[in-house]
Parts: structure tokens; sequence; C-alpha cells
């Protein structure tokens, strides 16, 4: 028999970094074998000459913005996916405030439509909430088989509503088993244009109170502060909710010297050195499960516009795992904290079925990363139609060199050789489950 791909070298498995021999075939690792296994594949794929090349299970980015449809000028589901193979990514969370915003089912099938006829990688869509909560209500059984979760924007979808109602939508959510992933900002907080960090600390308290009664699978994005932080780990002591961070929470930007400032405009805002700090130690203690990229793009001149007028939102795609692995080489996170947070801690977060492990009979999606290349950002080379960074000319080390999704390899060597289309909703992931 010949297989698809024998895959030779180092791997991360359950902590270890051990040499071994990943057999792939027909979209799956099917087997796990030493070093010197050996069977027939039309691809072999051979690092085991270089202990600097790691094969881990496939990152997973569960929080990014792809746009597409009346905003595709900005992004699309092809360029978006392309940006997160470069970046190491083989599956990625849509979020739905597109327009029109992903709150039907129709919207739903309209947007899977567009992303599974363009899409590199593997995807999961979110929805929102509409105006209409009934209708939203109505149609979650059926919006449940091809989303993975509900995007809640606490300061319009909840501050000044209905909260009956509210709690309704959340008991719905519950019911259907979806994780809600809650973007926590309290306007009442928000003074001439700042989001000071106590509009996210009450946020997260109010959120907080409603998961008390209720139990929906709780998420909190893009955490920011040290005092959001603080807060969640006095209410967190059984871990019944979830929280994730992105690069730019992480590396101190606030003060840096970056043409355009505008480049800077991120909704929760950048914090301070002090709260940078706070999230990293917080990674290495698990505190926080999940890295996500937060991904946003925006065209360079809705970007050059005055502060009160430009977009909020940072491209982080493809800057995420080499940023990551850069702080693994600085010694501040270790790869078992890497692995946890792109590939374990996603994967149980959006319950997705053999996904986030190296398992036999797992979906054969994998991200190489050599910990010794490096490289200068230069967002001109970007894959996203966003071509800027606020982390432009930093120098990173540890680079995606080989993405691969379900047997097939979408990234090799930095270039993009995937196929549009080829990339499926991962909801189908449930349906085609072995035993
Ligand atoms: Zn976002």
């Amino acid at each position: 028999m010949t297989y698809d791909i024998l895959i030779r070298g180092m791997c991360y498995i359950d902590g270890y970094i051990i040499p071994q021999s990943i057999i792939i075939n027909n979209e799956r690792i099917v087997d796990i074998k030493n070093i010197t296994y050996s069977v027939n594949a039309d691809r072999v794929i051979d690092f085991s000459q270089n202990p600097s090349i790691i094969v881990f299970a496939g990152f997973i980015d569960i929080h990014a913005h792809l746009r597409d449809l009346k905003l595709s000028y900005k992004e699309d589901f092809y360029t978006g996916t392309r940006a997160a193979a470069k970046g190491g990514i083989t599956i990625v969370g849509d979020m739905p405030n597109t327009r029109p915003e992903t709150t039907s089912l129709n919207l739903l099938d309209e947007k899977d439509e567009i992303a599974s006829s363009k899409a590199l990688i593997d995807y999961g869509l979110y929805v929102g909430l509409p105006q209409e909560s009934m209708k939203f209500i109505k149609e979650l059984p059926s919006m449940s088989l091809k989303t993975i979760g509900v995007k809640i924007y606490m300061y319009k979808d909840f501050y000044g509503k209905n909260i009956d109602v509210f709690r309704k939508i959340l008991e719905k959510i519950a019911e259907y088993g979806l994780p809600t992933v809650v973007h926590a900002e309290n306007p009442r907080f928000f003074r001439n244009g700042l989001r000071p960090v106590e509009s996210e600390v009450s946020a997260i308290k109010d959120i907080f109170n409603l998961k008390k009664n209720i139990d929906f699978k709780l998420h909190i994005t893009h955490l920011s502060s040290k005092k959001g932080l603080n807060l969640i780990r006095k209410l967190r002591r059984r871990k019944i909710f979830t929280i994730d961070t992105c690069p730019h929470y992480l590396i101190p930007l606030a003060e840096k010297n970056i043409v355009p400032k505008t480049l800077l405009k991120v909704y929760p805002p950048l914090r301070s050195k002090d709260d940078c700090k706070a999230l990293l130690n917080a990674l290495r203690y698990d505190v926080i499960d999940v890295i996500s990229s937060d991904h946003a793009p925006h065209t360079s001149n809705e970007k050059m516009r005055e502060w009160r007028d430009a977009p909020p939102g940072i491209p982080g795609i493809e800057t995420m795992v080499p940023i990551l692995f850069t702080l693994y080489n600085r010694g501040v996170l270790s790869l078992y904290n890497i692995a946890s947070l792109l590939s374990e801690n996603p994967a149980k977060i959006l319950s997705i079925p053999k996904a986030g492990l190296i398992r036999k009979g797992f979906y054969a999606n994998l991200t190489i990363v050599n910990l010794k290349r490096e490289k200068i950002i230069d967002p001109s080379k970007f894959e996203s139609k966003a071509k800027y960074s606020p982390f432009v000319g930093m120098k990173v080390r540890g680079i995606p060199i080989m993405t691969i999704v379900r047997g097939k390899i979408i990234m090799e060597d930095e270039a993009i050789v995937g196929e549009r289309g080829f990339g499926r909703n991962i909801k189908s992931y449930y349906n085609h489950q072995l035993s």
C-alpha cells in the first residue's frame, strides 16, 4: 500500500518532543511510529536531520475577521486564509461583524457558500445577535449545524438591551452547547473616545453574573488588562469559563513610535507595559487558555484617517505564530505553553472533533515550525490585503515552514501551495467522525 504522506522529524506529542514518523492517508493521521519506520508514501518529508524543526498539531486561530461580502475590499476568504496558512494556521474562526452581519440562517448559508468556494484552510463561522431576537432563537437549531459559536459584543448586544430577552438567548445557546465568545467592554465607562480598563472589568463582572444562573459555555476573548486578569483569577477558581488574549496585548506597543499612530488603534485598546507583563506571565501558568490573532484588516487609506475616524483593528494572523515563538526563544514561553494555547485548548473550546493533538485517527492538521529561522516582519510581503502592521521591523525567531490541512500541504517553505476552495467548514468534522 502507498500512503499519502510520511513525515519524519521531531514532533510535539503530549508534552514531549520526540523523533517520530507520522503517516498520513485520506485526510487522517493513520499511524505514528518510530523515526526509522518506513512505508511507501507519495511524499516523504524528512526533517529528521534538523532538530530545530518541530511538528505540532495544527494551530487554530479562534478569532479573526476575514471580512468578505461587502467588505471584501478589506479582505476576503481567499486572501485571509492565504494569510492564515502563511502564519501556520490550519483552522480559523471567522467573526460575524461583516456587511451584512452574519445574524440569520440565510446570511450564514450565504457566507458558508462564499467561504467554501474561496478558503484554502478549514474554517468555522460565528454568528452574531440581530435586532430581532425571536427570529434568532427560532433559527438557532438550524444555525447550530453550521456555526461554531455565537459572538457577543457586550457594548451593543447587552448594555441597554432587555435583560430577560438576553437571558433567553443565552439559555437557547446553552441548550445547543455552542460556545459564547464575548467581547467584554461596558460603554458606560467610555469617555471622549477612550475605553479605560474599568470598562473591561465591569463587563467581565456582568457577564459572569449571568453565568451563575445559566450554564452557557462562556469564553472571554481578547482580554487586554491586568485588572481584568486579576478579576478573572478571583472568579475562576474552577475554570468555569475560558479566556484568550492576542499578541498585541503582550508586546508593549502603546509607547512605540509608529506612523501613523492609528495602526495601534484597536478595541479593547492597547494598555500599558505593566498590563502586557501581567498577561505574559499569566500565559506561562495556564491562566490564559488561548492566543487568538483578532486579525482585523482595513485598507491603508482607512487607517490613514484621523484617530477619531480610523477604524479599529490590527491585521495579525501572519505575525501571531512567529511572535509566540520569539517569546519561546526569549525564554518567556515553553513549547508546552504554545501547543496548549494554539492547538489543544482552541480545539477543546470550540469542541472540534479529532483536532488539536497529534493522534492516530485525528485529522492530519499539522503546523511545522523552524524554531531557529529568523526574519524581520515586513508587511509589504503579507498575503493579507492589509499590508501594514504595528509589528513592522520586529525581528522574529521561530517561523512556520509548513501548514498541512487534512493531509494536504497548504504552505511549504513560506510559499502558499494550497488551492482556493480546499477549505471546509469544520462543522463537517462532526459528521465524519471515525469510531
Ligand atoms: Zn475581533
